[in-house]
């Protein structure tokens, strides 16, 4: 059993001219050692996905696979954005190996700790989550909006591992099981654990990374936070009815209220109480047809079932 077990890394790459010399080093050294020691079978492949890199990336991507078969490079047609490339990898090798190792290109994952996954799979683990260990390079602001975020996105009803972000192993039967979920607006992290089957995780230290420069600025992120909300919880809806019910009632208080002062005969000219409450509930109406909107907006793009990538190549 042993010798069969066909293993694949797969690298969303987006600009990563100046890592990926070393992370391709990395990983044939990785496979060598891990060819060598019986764990996983000689045709276990490294697969770089290009998302629309305006750089010199996919000339590399090729030719390492000129040089030495086991890398394969898949070109997508343009940017789609990290989660969208890493799905296209996954969905292109799904059928050849036995499991997937999905990482970073930026070296941050600790490419070691994929000795664990492929033990904890071994032992029968369809899905095992790499979890940082410490977040002691983050500085204090990114620590404490991470935890927030989480802390959001539990009461959300969002289910996801604490600090798991896409470094995974996913055995073949958990893709096919990802396949299945058809969705556009794509979040991994909150989709990865409703396929089920036994799941393990390993922890591990998040280094910094090797070179280049964060793919992911403050606006892709706040975009992407969003997106783990909005495409997998309802509840911000349901606030808003809630919020809709709170209000009506304390309407029901003043109207009483303002009726009793009436008939009790203190005339009370009002400007400021009425001129803040428009605003206020002026205010209130208009967040709350946004929130709809932004879910009316994921329903449209959902419903027009738009590829969620294009792949231009594959090298293999
Ligand atoms: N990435 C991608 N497409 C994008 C943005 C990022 O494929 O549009 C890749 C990127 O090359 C890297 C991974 O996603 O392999 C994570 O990006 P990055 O390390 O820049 O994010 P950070 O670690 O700063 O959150
Ligand atoms: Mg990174």
């Amino acid at each position: 059993m042993e010798k069969t077990c066909t293993l694949y890394f797969v690298i969303p790459c987006y600009n990563e001219e100046e890592v990926l010399f070393e992370i391709a080093k990395r990983l044939s050294a990785k496979l060598d050692f891990l060819c060598k020691q019986n764990k996983i079978s000689e045709n276990s492949r490294i697969v770089f996905v290009d998302d629309g890199s305006h750089d010199r990336t996919w000339d590399i991507i090729s030719s390492f696979h000129e040089k030495d078969k086991r890398f394969r490079g898949i070109k997508l047609s343009r940017n789609r954005g990290h989660q969208n490339a890493l799905l296209a990898g996954l969905m292109s090798v799904k059928d050849e190996c036995d499991a997937v190792i999905s990482m970073d290109a930026d070296l941050q994952d600790d490419i070691d700790a994929s000795d664990e996954m492929i033990e904890l799979w071994k032992k029968g683990n369809d899905i095992v989550y790499g979890v940082r260990g410490s977040r002691k390079k983050d500085g204090a602001l990114k620590r404490m909006s991470a935890r927030a975020y989480y802390r959001l996105l539990s009461f959300m009803g969002v289910e996801v591992v604490y600090d798991h972000a896409d470094y995974r192993l996913l055995s073949k039967r958990a893709l096919d099981g990802l396949a299945e979920f058809k969705e556009v607006n794509l979040f991994l992290r909150g989709i990865v654990p409703m396929i089920g089957y036994n799941t393990a995780k390993v922890t591990y230290e998040r280094g910094e990374r090797f070179a280049g420069k964060s793919k992911y600025p403050l606006k892709k992120m706040l975009k992407f936070a969003w997106e783990g909300i909005s495409s997998l919880s309802i509840r911000p809806i349901r606030m808003i009815t809630a919020l809709g019910f709170l209000i009506f009632g304390v309407s029901i208080i003043m109207l009483s209220y303002f009726l009793i002062r009436h008939f009790s005969g203190a005339t009370v000219p009002g400007w400021t109480s009425i001129a803040v409450s428009v605003w206020a509930i002026g205010g209130l109406q208009l967040l709350a047809i946004g929130i709809i909107g932004e879910y009316i907006g994921k329903m449209y793009l959902e419903t027009k079932r738009r590829p969620r990538y294009i792949i231009e190549k594959y090298l293999k």
